[in-house]
């Protein structure tokens, strides 16, 4: 969610009609559903074991059909048509927009769009990853196409990405041109790089393998 929201918020809002407002919310709700709908069928665990008294359909299909490019763009329109019709009076009050003028909702394109980059750093992260499986061409093929390059999320990745988050929540939310967003984001995607790439001089352990 972090790693999307990293590559989404400097994005500028469009113009709205005047009188109205963005409803700039259904943008990041699109971007929290696209990086996290496609593990929903970790359920098939719970279903496996209760049906079948084992976790074979988990062990089958997660991390197989939500994570193709077909369940890629399934999930990003799943997650994008909810964040268009999600009504806002159903938000937490906390989260809720202030202000009475009427909301102008981004378009659906707009918002698969979000969610699709969302769901394409899942990828990214579980590409990097030992656990599971990634089938991008499932169900034509099953070639797996997992990098093995760090266990689970490792701390400096996860630092790092907390690191830059603040970071960019600070520089948005300061007078400084919005590319300092963008900045902040390419560089820690570079650090990451740099991180994987060296990560086998960086620690003593060696690559899960
Ligand atoms: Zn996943």
């Amino acid at each position: 969610m972090l790693s999307a929201a990293l590559l989404t918020e400097p994005i500028r809002p469009p113009e709205v009609p005047p009188g109205t407002r963005y409803a700039r919310w259904r943008e990041r709700f699109a971007v929290l559903l696209g990086a996290t709908i496609m593990d929903a069928d970790g359920v098939l665990g719970w279903i496996s074991q209760t049906v079948r008294g084992d976790m074979l359909w988990y062990a089958k299909y997660h991390r197989v059909v939500t994570h193709s490019v077909v369940g890629l763009a399934l999930c990003a329109l799943l997650a994008a048509w909810n964040a268009r019709s999600w009504p806002e009076r159903w938000l937490l009050p906390t989260l809720r927009p202030q202000g009475t003028e009427p909301a102008h909702r981004p378009s659906l394109r707009r918002l698969f769009g979000f969610a699709g980059s969302a769901a394409g750093m899942h990828f990214l992260g579980d590409a990097i990853t030992h656990w599971g499986t990634l089938k991008p061409l499932w169900p034509v093929s099953q070639m797996d196409v997992q990098w093995n390059l760090v266990n689970s999320l490792s701390w400096p990745i996860f630092t790092l990405t907390l690191l830059a988050w603040a970071v960019q929540n600070q520089v948005l939310r300061s007078d400084a041109p919005r590319r300092w967003g963008w900045i902040v984001a390419a560089l820690w995607l570079l650090l990451c790089g740099l991180f994987m790439a060296f990560r086998p001089h960086l620690m003593s352990a060696p690559p899960f393998t």
